[in-house]
């Protein structure tokens, strides 16, 4: 029999929160491994070569960050990171770290099955040549053309200036991925310095009264204070 089905591995040392991942996922269609320590999570990784990991940070041998460097080395294998700790900082630091996404503690089967099929869909996407069909995105009634720079809302242009234009164009290249503060601004600007969250706080208010998004209505940019931006994938 051909087994083509993605497979997970989830390291996960509460028995109860895994078995309950396991179900989901199996009935999701997916093919489940799993590992109870950030040790045994590295023999599995190492031997079943998983499609997407999804790592609880609090493990009884060693930190979850543990492993997450040790696939860094060498691999871009989407890591999920999952996690009770509400820290802004674990957060961060698991982004920039490699994490490609994080799911917070008790968390929503759809939000962490959204959150599976965003990190399948972007690794596929990093290995292709073109990232979009004809170098345009689309998501619900925005499109970007990369070569010509342009942004349009339904059939009207959206004139943005080339430091609002580049941020969007970024946070496009990654939807569905939260981007912390420091990865947007080193893809901008290449450097940080104090006033740098400030200026990107800046230009992202800039852009969304260009969409003539009012404060507090929901749009395809989400904000998570302390965090990063995320642009929204087409089911969330
Ligand atoms: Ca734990």
């Amino acid at each position: 029999m051909v087994n083509n089905k993605y497979k997970i591995l989830i390291i996960e040392d509460d028995k109860n929160i895994r078995s309950i991942i396991v179900s989901l996922l199996e009935a999701s269609g997916y093919q489940v491994i799993c590992a109870d320590s950030c040790g045994a999570g590295k023999t599995f990784y190492q031997s079943h070569h998983p499609d997407v990991v999804i790592l609880d940070l609090g493990l009884p041998d060693t930190d979850g960050m543990n492993f997450l460097n040790f696939v860094r080395e060498d691999s871009l294998t989407p890591i999920i990171v999952l996690s009770a700790r509400t820290d802004d900082m674990d957060k961060v630091n698991a982004l920039d770290a490699g994490a490609n996404d994080y799911v917070t503690k008790p968390f929503s089967s759809a939000e962490l099955l959204a959150r599976i099929r965003t990190a399948l869909r972007n690794y596929r996407h990093s290995s292709d040549s073109g990232k979009f069909p004809g170098g345009v995105f689309r998501l619900q009634d925005l499109t970007i053309a990369y070569d010509a720079r342009q942004v349009f809302i339904s059939d009207k242009e959206i004139k943005l200036s080339q430091t609002e234009y580049n941020i969007l164009a970024l946070l496009s290249e990654n939807c569905g991925k939260m981007m912390t503060y420091a990865a947007i601004i080193k893809g901008i600007w290449g450097y940080s310095d104090e006033g740098s969250i400030k200026k990107l706080q800046v230009n992202m208010a800039n852009i969304r009264k260009k969409f003539g998004v009012r404060p507090g209505e929901r749009w395809f940019i989400s904000n998570e204070l302390g965090v990063g931006y995320r642009m929204n994938g087409v089911n969330e």
